[in-house]
């Protein structure tokens, strides 16, 4: 009977990563026609000054959903996108989109704002990503610094050779980087003395219980004070409650992110968002 039961469990776990393989191979087939068709779109998210309460810049994040499948989120669709190597011209619509809109505020008269874009290291890998980011910046008008890319600590950490370059490359350009999920992994900071980065994006991990573990608490100052004294400006990703915006308000922390001031929203809503801030929610 055990045996049974044992048989039992084996094909349903097996019935389970068949399922599994046929939704990845049926995404992987309409992304094809997704990103051919531009159907992936950007929502955007309010990055917050802590001090004054004012919005300074906006996170672009990718949006998918499909007329059969509904919603698909992007840590599903991004991670077939990188291994299938779709990120190269998904990634290009993606930064396009990202900065014709932050152009569009620029004109209304946000011209203070930056957009921060996240970045796959296949588009690092890529030859020629410099020079289409500097196509880019020149056909949009925009300055450089009004462009953040966000890699992450793996990114940071690769040692090869065409990466290091491009990384340098796009500061070179006067591009800002950022270290997005700050503390998430296991990885060395030793990369912070080798590559130069504007900002780090504490993860949210952190947030989460930052006012009621004092180790959390504790590290996350920390934290604040290591980015500091690299001259780096810090953002905090995950800020949910008046609480955790009132610690990072005593600790110092530059900038804030979270759906205590919006989740990301289209663009139009966005908009909006502009037009009522520094909010009563915000202030
Ligand atoms: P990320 O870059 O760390 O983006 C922040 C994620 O946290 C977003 O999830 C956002 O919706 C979510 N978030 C924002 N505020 C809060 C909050 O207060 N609480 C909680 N629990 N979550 C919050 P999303 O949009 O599902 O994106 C997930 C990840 O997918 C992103 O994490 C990023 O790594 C990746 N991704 C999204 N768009 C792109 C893209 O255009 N290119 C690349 N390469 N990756 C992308
Ligand atoms: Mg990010
Ligand atoms: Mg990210
Ligand atoms: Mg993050």
């Amino acid at each position: 009977d055990a045996k049974k039961k044992g048989k039992n469990q084996f094909s349903l776990y097996t019935a389970e990563l068949e399922q599994q393989r046929i939704r990845k191979s049926k995404i992987e087939q309409l992304l094809h026609i997704a990103v051919e068709n531009q159907e992936i779109s950007l929502y955007y998210q309010p990055i917050v000054d802590t001090v004054s309460k004012r919005i300074i810049g906006l996170e672009a994040l990718a949006r998918w959903s499909h007329s059969e499948l509904g919603y698909i989120p992007p840590n599903e669709f991004i991670s077939i996108a990188e291994e299938n190597g779709l990120i190269v011209p998904l990634g290009k619509h993606i930064l396009k989109t990202a900065c014709q809109h932050l152009k569009h505020l620029h004109k209304m008269g946000f011209n203070h704002l930056y957009v921060s874009v996240n970045l796959s290291l296949r588009q690092l890998r890529h030859h020629g990503f410099t020079a289409f980011i500097s196509r880019l910046l020149q056909e949009t008008a925009l300055e450089p610094n009004c462009l953040e890319l966000e890699i992450t600590e793996n990114i940071a950490l690769s040692d090869e050779e065409h990466v290091v370059n491009s990384i340098r490359a796009l500061k070179n350009l006067g591009i800002r980087i950022a270290i997005d999920d700050f503390g998430s992994g296991y990885s060395s900071i030793g990369y912070l003395r080798t590559i130069s980065v504007d900002t780090l994006k504490i993860d949210k991990s952190f947030l989460f219980d930052v006012t009621t573990n004092s180790n959390t608490a504790q590290l996350t100052a920390a934290i604040v004070t290591l980015a500091h004294s690299l001259s780096l400006k810090i953002v905090a990703e995950g800020v949910e409650t008046k609480e955790h915006l009132r610690f990072l308000e005593q600790h110092h922390c530059d900038m804030a992110q979270g759906y205590l001031f919006s989740p990301p929203v289209p663009f139009e809503q966005f908009i909006s968002l502009l037009y009522n801030n520094p909010s009563p929610t915000l202030g």
